[in-house]
């Protein structure tokens, strides 16, 4: 076993070594420029590029044209909303989002409202993560052009109900934009199913190289257009100029395809390592609060708070586990995560949060050794702690968790 056991699968997942295999003649003999069309060398590389977009499409339940290479997901999310919201000024300025979106999607919208292109609504969700559908259908204005929800956080886990909110946002006319960077490849996907306008992906959440992504696009029903937010040779249907990185979009089209043979099996067996992980925590341990929706999340993601620590402790006392804590060290200070914020969970709780994230080549030998590790570390600080056992608990409780929302013990 190798340690740090990565159970950080969330921030990023190892490469397939079946993906690298599909890669590597791209470096090499096949170094060509996809855009070169008067050779063998440029049409070599253009044919693998065509063959990964539809793998990609085929993911997504799209068709090859509709889709748009970038450099990954935050591309894609900043193409999306302000190449929308430059493109559809005539039709509105106004756009319906969460609290609990990926920076990349808030921090676009925070720079279109500063520069004055857009006016933005940010939903909150329940406690559970989910959002509410009566919420988004009261915020769409006759100005809004866009509804922004993520598939998957990145946090919690929490899957969104695509096929209703894209259905919404059909009936309403305005255009329903998803990051899906964590959902493609562990949960399904289907642009026509779920209506849905425009999708962020990137592929190295889901076993491919650091560095490609895409955007897909919808061409009918509604054409949806966007002004491209990068100028040069009008790659990709003039929409994101810039020679193709092709070995890495074979990367991704390789995942994809891998990912499609595989999925269903992949998330019931990561399903039930993290099912394991769960029990074996909540087992041993009382105090612990589960965030996010019990079920409806993605099947490698579990967070979790330990009641009565203190969550650098935590942190430094998991040193033999790769995860991610929901505190997020911002210069001099421990800023809470702001996805858990907008939960209602407390800050201390937030302090306190694990994310653990299981994935492909996670084993049960690992799970078994992070419930160990984790169980560990919490009874030693909770035996050094003035908050443990909570004031007015029985000491020592009745093993039980709590689920999200719920009053802690
Ligand atoms: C990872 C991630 C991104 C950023 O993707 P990059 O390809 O790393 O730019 C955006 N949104 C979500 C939800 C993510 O998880």
């Amino acid at each position: 076993m190798r340690r740090p056991v990565y159970l950080d699968h969330h921030a990023t997942t190892p490469m397939d070594p079946r993906v690298l295999e599909a890669m590597l003649p791209y470096f090499t003999e096949k170094f060509g420029n996809a855009a070169s069309r008067s050779h063998a060398y440029g049409w070599a590389a253009e044919r693998a590029v065509e063959r990964a977009r539809e793998q990609v499409a085929a993911l997504l339940g799209a068709a090859p044209q509709e889709l748009v290479f970038t450099s990954g997901a935050t591309e894609a999310d900043n193409l999306a909303l302000k190449g929308a919201l430059e493109l559809y000024t005539q039709r509105g300025d106004h756009v319906v989002t969460v609290a609990t979106e990926h920076k990349a999607v808030l921090d676009t919208c925070a720079w279109l409202e500063r520069s004055g292109r857009a006016r933005v609504t940010y939903l909150r969700p329940r406690p559970d993560g989910l959002l509410d559908l009566d919420a988004v259908a009261a915020a769409i204005e006759p100005r809004t052009v866009l509804v922004a929800v993520m598939a998957a956080n990145n946090e919690v886990g929490v899957l969104q109900p695509l096929a209703e909110l894209g259905a919404l946002c059909h009936e309403r006319g305005v255009l329903f934009f998803t990051d899906a960077a964590q959902a493609l490849g562990k949960v399904p996907l289907d642009v026509e199913a779920q209506r849905i306008d425009l999708l962020a992906c990137t592929a190295h959440k889901l076993y491919g190289p650091k560095g490609a992504g895409a955007l897909f696009v919808r061409r009918r029903d509604p054409r949806v257009r966007l002004a491209p937010q990068q100028h040069g040779g009008g790659h990709e249907r003039g929409m994101r100029s810039g020679t193709l990185d092709v070995p890495a979009i074979v990367g991704f089209g390789a995942a994809c395809a891998l990912a499609q043979e595989e999925m269903a099996a992949e998330a019931a067996r990561v399903g039930a390592l993290r099912d394991r992980l769960w029990e074996g925590l909540r087992s041993r341990l009382d105090g612990l609060v589960l965030n996010g929706h019990p079920e409806r999340r993605l099947p490698g993601n579990l967070n979790v708070s330990f009641v009565g620590v203190e969550g650098e402790a935590l942190m430094m006392g998991m040193r033999d586990l790769a995860v991610s804590s929901g505190s997020a060290c911002t210069s001099a200070t421990l800023e809470p995560s702001y996805v858990l914020r907008a939960l209602g969970v407390h800050e201390e709780l937030a302090h306190t949060s694990i994310r653990f994230g299981l994935g492909r080549f996670t084993t049960t030998e690992e799970v078994d050794f992070a419930v160990e590790t984790t169980v560990r570390a919490v009874e030693r600080l909770r035996a050094l702690s003035p908050l443990w056992p909570p004031a007015g608990a029985p000491s020592p409780g009745p093993a039980g968790a709590v689920a999200a929302g719920e009053p802690g013990p």
